[in-house]
Protein backbone atom coordinates (compact mmCIF):
# COMPACT_ATOMS: atom_id res chain seq x y z
CA UNK A 1 0.00 0.00 0.00
CA UNK A 2 1.00 3.37 -0.49
CA UNK A 3 2.63 5.55 2.42
CA UNK A 4 0.71 8.24 3.43
CA UNK A 5 2.67 12.13 3.37
CA UNK A 6 1.59 15.62 3.80
CA UNK A 7 1.73 17.68 0.05
CA UNK A 8 4.31 20.52 0.84
CA UNK A 9 2.37 24.05 1.42
CA UNK A 10 2.88 26.85 -1.61
CA UNK A 11 3.97 29.99 0.36
CA UNK A 12 2.26 33.34 -0.51
CA UNK A 13 4.19 36.38 -2.75
CA UNK A 14 7.88 34.55 -3.12
CA UNK A 15 9.86 34.73 -5.99
CA UNK A 16 12.81 33.21 -4.82
CA UNK A 17 12.57 29.23 -2.72
CA UNK A 18 14.88 29.11 0.28
CA UNK A 19 16.92 26.16 1.19
CA UNK A 20 14.58 24.59 3.57
CA UNK A 21 16.76 22.97 7.33
CA UNK A 22 17.02 19.74 6.42
CA UNK A 23 15.53 16.11 7.91
CA UNK A 24 17.46 13.50 7.58
CA UNK A 25 16.43 10.47 5.92
CA UNK A 26 12.94 11.54 5.72
CA UNK A 27 12.84 9.42 1.97
CA UNK A 28 14.90 6.66 2.94
CA UNK A 29 12.07 4.65 2.86
CA UNK A 30 11.01 5.87 -0.98
CA UNK A 31 12.45 2.96 -3.23
CA UNK A 32 10.21 1.96 -7.02
CA UNK A 33 8.93 -1.47 -7.87
CA UNK A 34 11.86 -3.77 -8.45
CA UNK A 35 12.00 -5.58 -11.74
CA UNK A 36 11.40 -9.65 -11.98
CA UNK A 37 13.25 -11.90 -14.59
CA UNK A 38 10.32 -11.12 -17.03
CA UNK A 39 11.17 -7.48 -17.11
CA UNK A 40 14.84 -7.53 -17.16
CA UNK A 41 15.58 -10.70 -19.51
CA UNK A 42 13.67 -9.83 -22.87
CA UNK A 43 16.12 -6.19 -22.60
CA UNK A 44 19.52 -8.09 -22.21
CA UNK A 45 19.90 -8.37 -18.59
CA UNK A 46 20.16 -10.76 -15.59
CA UNK A 47 16.50 -12.01 -14.42
CA UNK A 48 17.69 -11.57 -10.47
CA UNK A 49 20.50 -10.29 -8.31
CA UNK A 50 23.57 -12.43 -9.49
CA UNK A 51 25.88 -14.32 -7.31
CA UNK A 52 28.96 -12.13 -6.36
CA UNK A 53 27.32 -9.06 -7.12
CA UNK A 54 29.54 -6.78 -5.09
CA UNK A 55 32.54 -7.61 -7.77
CA UNK A 56 30.53 -7.67 -10.59
CA UNK A 57 28.80 -4.02 -10.05
CA UNK A 58 32.69 -2.85 -8.79
CA UNK A 59 34.03 -4.27 -12.00
CA UNK A 60 30.94 -2.47 -14.30
CA UNK A 61 31.71 0.67 -12.88
CA UNK A 62 35.04 0.34 -13.79
CA UNK A 63 34.08 -0.56 -16.98
CA UNK A 64 31.74 3.12 -16.98
CA UNK A 65 34.90 4.79 -15.91
CA UNK A 66 36.97 3.48 -18.65
CA UNK A 67 35.01 4.22 -21.31
CA UNK A 68 33.83 8.02 -20.31
CA UNK A 69 36.48 10.49 -19.34
CA UNK A 70 33.01 12.88 -18.50
CA UNK A 71 32.08 10.60 -16.01
CA UNK A 72 35.80 9.50 -14.61
CA UNK A 73 36.49 13.35 -14.42
CA UNK A 74 32.45 14.07 -12.76
CA UNK A 75 33.85 11.76 -10.27
CA UNK A 76 36.98 13.64 -9.17
CA UNK A 77 36.57 16.49 -9.66
CA UNK A 78 33.96 17.72 -6.70
CA UNK A 79 35.25 20.22 -4.37
CA UNK A 80 32.25 20.00 -1.89
CA UNK A 81 31.27 23.88 -2.78
CA UNK A 82 27.99 23.35 -2.26
CA UNK A 83 26.38 25.52 -5.30
CA UNK A 84 24.62 22.24 -6.08
CA UNK A 85 23.04 21.79 -2.64
CA UNK A 86 19.75 23.63 -2.70
CA UNK A 87 19.25 23.57 -6.45
CA UNK A 88 17.09 19.72 -6.62
CA UNK A 89 13.72 20.09 -6.55
CA UNK A 90 13.14 16.86 -4.83
CA UNK A 91 15.52 18.29 -1.79
CA UNK A 92 13.55 21.61 -2.01
CA UNK A 93 10.49 19.19 -1.93
CA UNK A 94 11.13 16.38 0.76
CA UNK A 95 14.60 17.99 2.69
CA UNK A 96 16.24 15.04 2.87
CA UNK A 97 19.76 15.67 2.76
CA UNK A 98 21.06 12.97 0.16
CA UNK A 99 18.67 14.72 -1.95
CA UNK A 100 21.11 17.04 -2.61
CA UNK A 101 23.27 16.69 -5.70
CA UNK A 102 26.68 16.39 -4.03
CA UNK A 103 25.46 13.52 -1.70
CA UNK A 104 23.54 11.60 -4.52
CA UNK A 105 26.94 11.71 -6.22
CA UNK A 106 28.79 10.65 -3.30
CA UNK A 107 26.97 7.34 -3.12
CA UNK A 108 28.39 6.43 -6.29
CA UNK A 109 32.21 8.59 -6.34
CA UNK A 110 32.58 6.87 -2.66
CA UNK A 111 32.77 3.31 -4.29
CA UNK A 112 34.58 4.78 -7.14
CA UNK A 113 37.26 6.08 -4.67
CA UNK A 114 37.73 2.76 -2.65
CA UNK A 115 38.05 0.55 -5.48
CA UNK A 116 39.58 3.04 -8.52
CA UNK A 117 41.72 5.34 -6.54
CA UNK A 118 45.53 5.24 -4.79
CA UNK A 119 43.96 7.43 -1.54
CA UNK A 120 40.44 5.53 -1.95
CA UNK A 121 42.28 1.83 -1.67
CA UNK A 122 45.03 2.42 1.16
CA UNK A 123 42.94 5.01 3.21
CA UNK A 124 39.29 4.75 2.50
CA UNK A 125 38.20 6.63 5.62
CA UNK A 126 40.49 9.75 4.91
CA UNK A 127 38.76 10.42 1.40
CA UNK A 128 35.12 8.98 2.48
CA UNK A 129 35.18 5.56 0.60
CA UNK A 130 33.05 2.76 1.12
CA UNK A 131 32.76 -1.14 0.18
CA UNK A 132 30.49 -2.28 -1.84
CA UNK A 133 28.13 -4.47 0.01
CA UNK A 134 23.73 -4.21 0.60
CA UNK A 135 23.98 -0.99 2.26
CA UNK A 136 25.60 0.75 -0.04
CA UNK A 137 23.12 -1.01 -3.03
CA UNK A 138 19.98 0.03 -0.93
CA UNK A 139 20.82 3.64 -0.73
CA UNK A 140 21.81 3.62 -4.50
CA UNK A 141 18.26 1.67 -5.19
CA UNK A 142 16.55 4.05 -3.05
CA UNK A 143 18.67 7.93 -4.05
CA UNK A 144 19.34 7.01 -7.15
CA UNK A 145 15.78 6.36 -8.09
CA UNK A 146 14.91 10.28 -6.51
CA UNK A 147 16.71 11.62 -9.23
CA UNK A 148 15.07 12.55 -12.25
CA UNK A 149 18.31 13.17 -14.27
CA UNK A 150 16.82 16.88 -14.83
CA UNK A 151 20.77 18.46 -15.10
CA UNK A 152 19.37 21.40 -12.94
CA UNK A 153 22.08 21.19 -10.50
CA UNK A 154 24.83 20.77 -13.50
CA UNK A 155 23.90 24.46 -14.56
CA UNK A 156 24.95 25.78 -10.82
CA UNK A 157 28.13 23.52 -10.67
CA UNK A 158 31.58 25.44 -10.84
CA UNK A 159 32.94 22.56 -12.60
CA UNK A 160 29.54 21.25 -14.53
CA UNK A 161 29.59 18.04 -12.90
CA UNK A 162 26.35 16.56 -14.28
CA UNK A 163 24.69 14.10 -11.62
CA UNK A 164 22.48 12.92 -14.25
CA UNK A 165 25.35 10.99 -15.73
CA UNK A 166 26.52 10.01 -12.50
CA UNK A 167 22.64 8.58 -11.91
CA UNK A 168 22.45 6.99 -15.58
CA UNK A 169 25.70 5.27 -14.51
CA UNK A 170 24.05 4.17 -11.25
CA UNK A 171 21.23 2.23 -12.78
CA UNK A 172 23.41 0.85 -15.28
CA UNK A 173 25.11 -0.82 -12.61
CA UNK A 174 22.32 -2.05 -11.05
CA UNK A 175 20.76 -3.81 -13.83
CA UNK A 176 23.99 -5.62 -15.21
CA UNK A 177 24.19 -7.00 -11.52
CA UNK A 178 20.09 -8.19 -11.62
CA UNK A 179 18.84 -5.15 -9.88
CA UNK A 180 16.53 -3.26 -12.37
CA UNK A 181 13.47 -1.20 -11.97
CA UNK A 182 10.07 -2.80 -13.08
CA UNK A 183 8.67 0.63 -14.30
CA UNK A 184 11.37 1.31 -16.66
CA UNK A 185 11.98 -2.00 -18.07
CA UNK A 186 9.35 -3.20 -18.21
CA UNK A 187 8.17 -0.60 -20.79
CA UNK A 188 11.36 -0.74 -23.17
CA UNK A 189 10.59 -4.69 -22.95
CA UNK A 190 6.65 -3.27 -24.41
CA UNK A 191 8.43 -1.20 -27.21
CA UNK A 192 11.07 -4.06 -27.99
CA UNK A 193 8.26 -6.27 -29.12
CA UNK A 194 5.21 -4.11 -30.03
CA UNK A 195 6.65 -1.07 -30.88
CA UNK A 196 5.52 1.70 -28.20
CA UNK A 197 5.04 1.84 -24.08
CA UNK A 198 1.62 1.46 -23.59
CA UNK A 199 2.08 -1.92 -25.64
CA UNK A 200 -1.15 -0.63 -28.22
CA UNK A 201 -0.69 -3.41 -30.94
CA UNK A 202 -1.02 -1.92 -34.87
CA UNK A 203 -4.72 -2.99 -34.85
CA UNK A 204 -5.75 -1.11 -32.27
CA UNK A 205 -3.70 2.36 -32.59
CA UNK A 206 -5.39 1.90 -36.51
CA UNK A 207 -8.78 2.01 -34.87
CA UNK A 208 -7.91 4.88 -32.33
CA UNK A 209 -6.70 7.02 -35.52
CA UNK A 210 -9.90 6.39 -37.17
CA UNK A 211 -12.14 7.13 -34.42
CA UNK A 212 -9.97 10.45 -33.89
CA UNK A 213 -10.77 11.49 -37.77
CA UNK A 214 -14.28 10.79 -36.94
CA UNK A 215 -14.12 12.85 -33.95
CA UNK A 216 -12.66 15.64 -35.60
CA UNK A 217 -14.67 15.68 -38.58
CA UNK A 218 -17.30 15.89 -35.97
CA UNK A 219 -15.99 18.40 -34.59
CA UNK A 220 -14.96 20.67 -36.87
CA UNK A 221 -16.38 19.75 -39.94
CA UNK A 222 -13.21 18.99 -41.99
CA UNK A 223 -11.21 15.85 -42.67
CA UNK A 224 -8.37 15.94 -41.03
CA UNK A 225 -6.82 12.62 -40.97
CA UNK A 226 -4.22 10.89 -38.90
CA UNK A 227 -2.84 8.59 -41.20
CA UNK A 228 -0.56 5.44 -40.38
CA UNK A 229 2.02 3.37 -42.40
CA UNK A 230 1.25 5.48 -45.43
CA UNK A 231 4.21 4.59 -47.81
CA UNK A 232 5.62 7.58 -49.60
CA UNK A 233 4.18 10.21 -47.47
CA UNK A 234 6.64 13.36 -46.96
CA UNK A 235 6.74 13.31 -43.17
CA UNK A 236 7.25 10.53 -40.47
CA UNK A 237 6.14 11.92 -37.23
CA UNK A 238 7.36 10.18 -34.25
CA UNK A 239 5.44 11.11 -31.35
CA UNK A 240 4.94 9.53 -27.33
CA UNK A 241 1.96 7.03 -27.27
CA UNK A 242 0.37 8.96 -24.79
CA UNK A 243 -0.73 11.29 -27.12
CA UNK A 244 -2.84 8.44 -28.75
CA UNK A 245 -5.28 7.99 -26.34
CA UNK A 246 -5.11 9.98 -22.96
CA UNK A 247 -5.64 13.83 -22.54
CA UNK A 248 -4.01 16.22 -22.63
CA UNK A 249 -1.65 14.82 -24.93
CA UNK A 250 -4.47 13.85 -27.59
CA UNK A 251 -5.43 17.59 -28.22
CA UNK A 252 -1.60 17.96 -29.21
CA UNK A 253 -1.54 14.98 -31.76
CA UNK A 254 -4.81 16.54 -32.93
CA UNK A 255 -3.47 20.58 -32.94
CA UNK A 256 -0.33 18.49 -35.20
CA UNK A 257 -2.69 16.45 -37.60
CA UNK A 258 -4.69 20.49 -38.46
CA UNK A 259 -0.95 21.22 -39.02
CA UNK A 260 0.02 19.33 -41.33
CA UNK A 261 -4.13 19.49 -42.63
CA UNK A 262 -3.43 23.12 -43.68
CA UNK A 263 -0.36 22.89 -44.64
CA UNK A 264 -0.75 20.52 -47.03
CA UNK A 265 1.62 18.34 -46.12
CA UNK A 266 1.68 14.45 -46.58
CA UNK A 267 2.44 12.69 -43.23
CA UNK A 268 2.20 9.24 -41.76
CA UNK A 269 2.45 7.64 -38.50
CA UNK A 270 4.13 4.26 -38.29
CA UNK A 271 2.86 1.11 -36.69
CA UNK A 272 6.00 -0.47 -35.86
CA UNK A 273 7.89 2.86 -34.59
CA UNK A 274 4.83 3.89 -32.76
CA UNK A 275 7.18 5.39 -29.49
CA UNK A 276 9.15 8.84 -29.43
CA UNK A 277 9.85 7.88 -25.75
CA UNK A 278 13.49 5.81 -24.92
CA UNK A 279 13.56 4.45 -21.36
CA UNK A 280 16.48 3.27 -22.70
CA UNK A 281 18.24 6.84 -21.35
CA UNK A 282 17.25 6.82 -18.05
CA UNK A 283 18.84 3.25 -17.07
CA UNK A 284 21.86 4.10 -19.07
CA UNK A 285 21.77 1.70 -21.61
CA UNK A 286 23.63 2.46 -24.76
CA UNK A 287 22.03 -1.31 -26.15
CA UNK A 288 18.82 -0.25 -25.57
CA UNK A 289 19.02 3.18 -26.38
CA UNK A 290 20.54 1.84 -30.02
CA UNK A 291 17.95 -1.00 -30.38
CA UNK A 292 14.81 1.49 -29.69
CA UNK A 293 16.67 4.23 -32.00
CA UNK A 294 16.86 1.78 -34.71
CA UNK A 295 12.98 0.93 -34.78
CA UNK A 296 12.89 4.35 -36.06
CA UNK A 297 15.50 4.58 -39.01
CA UNK A 298 13.89 1.71 -40.32
CA UNK A 299 10.31 2.66 -39.75
CA UNK A 300 11.51 5.49 -42.05
CA UNK A 301 13.22 3.88 -44.64
CA UNK A 302 10.80 1.35 -44.85
CA UNK A 303 8.16 4.13 -45.14
CA UNK A 304 10.20 5.90 -47.92
CA UNK A 305 9.86 9.30 -45.94
CA UNK A 306 11.96 12.49 -46.59
CA UNK A 307 11.68 13.89 -43.36
CA UNK A 308 11.56 12.56 -39.55
CA UNK A 309 9.77 14.77 -37.53
CA UNK A 310 9.50 14.64 -33.46
CA UNK A 311 6.68 15.09 -31.32
CA UNK A 312 5.56 16.82 -28.05
CA UNK A 313 8.27 14.51 -25.83
CA UNK A 314 11.10 16.02 -23.62
CA UNK A 315 13.65 13.03 -23.50
CA UNK A 316 13.10 11.78 -26.90
CA UNK A 317 13.74 14.88 -28.25
CA UNK A 318 16.92 14.79 -26.14
CA UNK A 319 17.98 11.26 -27.55
CA UNK A 320 16.86 12.56 -30.91
CA UNK A 321 18.91 15.62 -31.45
CA UNK A 322 21.92 14.19 -29.31
CA UNK A 323 22.38 11.12 -29.95
CA UNK A 324 20.80 9.66 -33.21
CA UNK A 325 23.00 10.67 -35.82
CA UNK A 326 25.68 9.29 -34.05
CA UNK A 327 23.97 6.15 -33.00
CA UNK A 328 22.27 5.27 -35.76
CA UNK A 329 23.37 7.68 -38.62
CA UNK A 330 23.62 8.99 -41.18
CA UNK A 331 20.18 10.22 -41.89
CA UNK A 332 21.26 10.51 -45.36
CA UNK A 333 18.50 9.19 -46.90
CA UNK A 334 16.23 11.94 -45.93
CA UNK A 335 15.70 14.79 -47.97
CA UNK A 336 18.79 17.24 -47.02
CA UNK A 337 16.78 20.28 -47.08
CA UNK A 338 15.36 19.73 -43.57
CA UNK A 339 16.89 19.13 -40.09
CA UNK A 340 17.19 15.78 -39.65
CA UNK A 341 15.91 15.23 -36.88
CA UNK A 342 13.21 17.97 -36.70
CA UNK A 343 11.28 18.84 -34.26
CA UNK A 344 7.23 19.99 -34.29
CA UNK A 345 7.58 22.83 -32.57
CA UNK A 346 10.79 23.90 -35.44
CA UNK A 347 8.01 22.77 -38.40
CA UNK A 348 4.92 24.54 -36.69
CA UNK A 349 6.85 27.95 -36.16
CA UNK A 350 8.65 27.89 -39.60
CA UNK A 351 5.18 27.43 -41.20
CA UNK A 352 3.86 30.55 -39.24
CA UNK A 353 7.27 32.12 -40.44
CA UNK A 354 6.47 31.87 -44.06
CA UNK A 355 2.36 32.74 -43.71
CA UNK A 356 1.59 29.14 -44.00
CA UNK A 357 -0.87 28.45 -40.86
CA UNK A 358 -4.02 31.16 -40.43
CA UNK A 359 -4.18 31.44 -37.00
CA UNK A 360 -7.00 33.46 -34.81
CA UNK A 361 -5.14 34.60 -31.40
CA UNK A 362 -8.89 34.85 -30.14
CA UNK A 363 -9.70 31.44 -30.02
CA UNK A 364 -7.46 31.25 -26.96
CA UNK A 365 -8.91 34.39 -25.30
CA UNK A 366 -10.53 32.11 -22.68
CA UNK A 367 -6.96 30.99 -21.90
CA UNK A 368 -4.05 32.91 -19.57
CA UNK A 369 -1.19 30.77 -20.53
CA UNK A 370 2.49 30.07 -18.96
CA UNK A 371 4.95 27.71 -20.46
CA UNK A 372 7.02 25.19 -18.59
CA UNK A 373 10.24 24.06 -20.04
CA UNK A 374 10.85 20.74 -19.91
CA UNK A 375 13.90 19.57 -18.79
CA UNK A 376 15.77 17.27 -21.59
CA UNK A 377 14.46 20.21 -24.00
CA UNK A 378 15.68 23.05 -21.86
CA UNK A 379 19.47 21.91 -20.73
CA UNK A 380 19.99 18.85 -23.35
CA UNK A 381 18.85 20.03 -26.90
CA UNK A 382 18.22 22.91 -28.92
CA UNK A 383 16.21 23.79 -31.60
CA UNK A 384 16.32 25.76 -34.32
CA UNK A 385 19.33 27.58 -35.88
CA UNK A 386 19.19 30.20 -33.30
CA UNK A 387 20.91 30.13 -29.58
CA UNK A 388 18.33 29.65 -27.02
CA UNK A 389 15.68 28.65 -29.73
CA UNK A 390 14.79 25.92 -27.25
CA UNK A 391 12.98 28.62 -25.10
CA UNK A 392 12.21 30.78 -27.97
CA UNK A 393 10.09 28.88 -30.31
CA UNK A 394 7.84 27.19 -28.25
CA UNK A 395 6.95 30.56 -26.52
CA UNK A 396 6.75 32.61 -29.83
CA UNK A 397 4.33 29.86 -31.45
CA UNK A 398 2.26 30.49 -27.92
CA UNK A 399 1.93 34.31 -28.73
CA UNK A 400 1.23 33.68 -32.82
CA UNK A 401 -1.57 31.25 -30.83
CA UNK A 402 -3.04 33.53 -28.12
CA UNK A 403 -3.22 36.88 -26.48
CA UNK A 404 -2.76 35.91 -22.98
CA UNK A 405 0.95 34.64 -22.08
CA UNK A 406 2.70 35.57 -18.82
CA UNK A 407 6.61 33.31 -18.01
CA UNK A 408 7.08 32.47 -14.51
CA UNK A 409 9.87 33.90 -12.56
CA UNK A 410 13.07 34.04 -14.12
CA UNK A 411 14.93 31.32 -11.53
CA UNK A 412 12.74 28.93 -12.76
CA UNK A 413 12.22 29.22 -16.41
CA UNK A 414 14.78 28.32 -19.21
CA UNK A 415 17.91 26.80 -18.58
CA UNK A 416 16.97 27.07 -15.00
CA UNK A 417 13.34 25.50 -14.75
CA UNK A 418 12.43 23.04 -12.50
CA UNK A 419 11.79 19.56 -13.61
CA UNK A 420 7.95 18.34 -13.48
CA UNK A 421 9.23 15.84 -10.41
CA UNK A 422 7.89 12.26 -12.72
CA UNK A 423 10.86 12.85 -15.31
CA UNK A 424 13.91 10.07 -15.18
CA UNK A 425 11.58 6.94 -15.66
CA UNK A 426 9.82 7.78 -12.18
CA UNK A 427 6.71 8.70 -13.45
CA UNK A 428 4.97 5.56 -11.21
CA UNK A 429 2.16 5.24 -8.60
CA UNK A 430 5.18 3.62 -6.71
CA UNK A 431 7.08 6.62 -6.29
CA UNK A 432 4.60 9.60 -6.15
CA UNK A 433 4.89 10.22 -2.94
CA UNK A 434 8.49 11.60 -4.50
CA UNK A 435 6.55 12.65 -7.22
CA UNK A 436 3.91 15.02 -5.54
CA UNK A 437 6.85 16.52 -3.13
CA UNK A 438 9.56 16.80 -5.96
CA UNK A 439 6.56 19.17 -7.79
CA UNK A 440 6.49 21.77 -5.09
CA UNK A 441 8.92 23.91 -6.59
CA UNK A 442 7.51 23.68 -10.09
CA UNK A 443 3.86 24.58 -8.16
CA UNK A 444 5.18 27.37 -6.61
CA UNK A 445 6.14 29.15 -9.57
CA UNK A 446 3.11 28.15 -11.16
CA UNK A 447 1.17 29.93 -7.84
CA UNK A 448 2.87 32.73 -8.45
CA UNK A 449 1.46 33.69 -11.77
CA UNK A 450 -1.54 32.25 -10.99
CA UNK A 451 -2.35 35.07 -8.32
CA UNK A 452 -0.55 37.66 -10.39
CA UNK A 453 -2.07 36.86 -13.83
CA UNK A 454 -5.06 35.07 -12.73
CA UNK A 455 -3.27 32.16 -15.26
CA UNK A 456 -5.51 29.12 -16.08
CA UNK A 457 -3.67 27.14 -18.16
CA UNK A 458 0.01 25.66 -18.30
CA UNK A 459 1.65 24.57 -21.81
CA UNK A 460 4.14 22.01 -21.95
CA UNK A 461 6.64 20.18 -24.58
CA UNK A 462 7.02 16.67 -22.43
CA UNK A 463 4.49 13.83 -22.18
CA UNK A 464 6.12 12.79 -18.80
CA UNK A 465 4.95 16.40 -17.93
CA UNK A 466 1.94 16.42 -18.90
CA UNK A 467 0.87 13.12 -17.12
CA UNK A 468 2.94 14.04 -13.75
CA UNK A 469 0.65 17.57 -14.11
CA UNK A 470 -2.39 15.98 -14.22
CA UNK A 471 -1.36 14.18 -10.55
CA UNK A 472 0.67 16.90 -9.15
CA UNK A 473 -1.81 20.10 -9.82
CA UNK A 474 -4.76 18.76 -8.21
CA UNK A 475 -2.24 17.87 -5.54
CA UNK A 476 -1.57 21.51 -4.66
CA UNK A 477 -5.29 22.39 -5.16
CA UNK A 478 -5.05 23.61 -8.84
CA UNK A 479 -7.34 22.38 -11.47
CA UNK A 480 -5.86 19.05 -13.60
CA UNK A 481 -7.14 20.78 -16.95
CA UNK A 482 -4.91 23.42 -16.24
CA UNK A 483 -1.80 21.65 -18.12
CA UNK A 484 -1.97 21.11 -21.93
CA UNK A 485 -0.32 20.59 -25.44
CA UNK A 486 1.47 23.28 -27.03
CA UNK A 487 -0.02 21.84 -29.51
CA UNK A 488 -3.56 22.02 -28.29
CA UNK A 489 -3.09 25.56 -27.91
CA UNK A 490 -2.00 25.96 -31.76
CA UNK A 491 -4.24 23.65 -32.97
CA UNK A 492 -7.47 25.54 -31.65
CA UNK A 493 -6.15 28.92 -33.25
CA UNK A 494 -5.99 27.44 -36.99
CA UNK A 495 -8.72 28.56 -38.59
CA UNK A 496 -8.82 25.43 -41.26
CA UNK A 497 -10.86 25.92 -44.20
CA UNK A 498 -9.24 28.70 -44.61
CA UNK A 499 -6.18 27.77 -46.51
CA UNK A 500 -7.18 24.53 -47.99
S1 LIG B 1 19.89 15.90 -12.02
FE1 LIG B 1 18.01 16.94 -11.26
S2 LIG B 1 17.01 15.36 -10.00
FE2 LIG B 1 19.15 14.70 -10.27
S3 LIG B 1 20.25 15.55 -8.51
FE3 LIG B 1 20.44 17.08 -10.17
S4 LIG B 1 18.72 18.49 -9.79
FE4 LIG B 1 18.28 16.61 -8.63
S1 LIG C 1 28.41 22.44 -7.22
FE1 LIG C 1 29.74 20.92 -8.25
S2 LIG C 1 31.73 21.10 -7.19
FE2 LIG C 1 30.22 22.14 -5.88
S3 LIG C 1 29.49 20.53 -4.44
FE3 LIG C 1 28.09 20.48 -6.18
S4 LIG C 1 28.93 18.94 -7.58
FE4 LIG C 1 30.58 19.48 -6.13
Amino acid sequence: MAAKFDTPKLFENIEIIDTPKYEADTMAHSSPFVAKAKHNEPIGFPGELVDNWEEKAVFRLGELVDGSRALRTFLDSCVKCGACADKCHYFLGTKDPKNMPVARQDLLRSIYRRYYTFAGKYFPKLVGARDMDKSVMDEWYSYFHQCSQCRRCSVFCPYGIDTAEISMAARDIMDTVGKGQKYSNEILGKLHTIGNNLGLPEKALANTLEELEEEVEEDTGFAVKFPLDVKGADVLLITPSADFFAEPHIDGLIGYGKVFHQAGISWTLSSYASEAANFSMFIGSSDNLKKVAERIRDAARELGVKRIIVGECGHAWRVAYSFWNTLVGPFDFLDPRYPAPQHIVEFTHDLIQRGGLNLDKEANDHRRITFHDSCNVARASRMGNIPGGQFILPRELITASANNFFDMSPETIHENTFCCGGGGGLLTDDLLELRIKGAMPRMQALKQVVDEHQVNTMVAICAICKAQFNKALPAYQFPMSMITSLHHVVGDAIQLGTKD
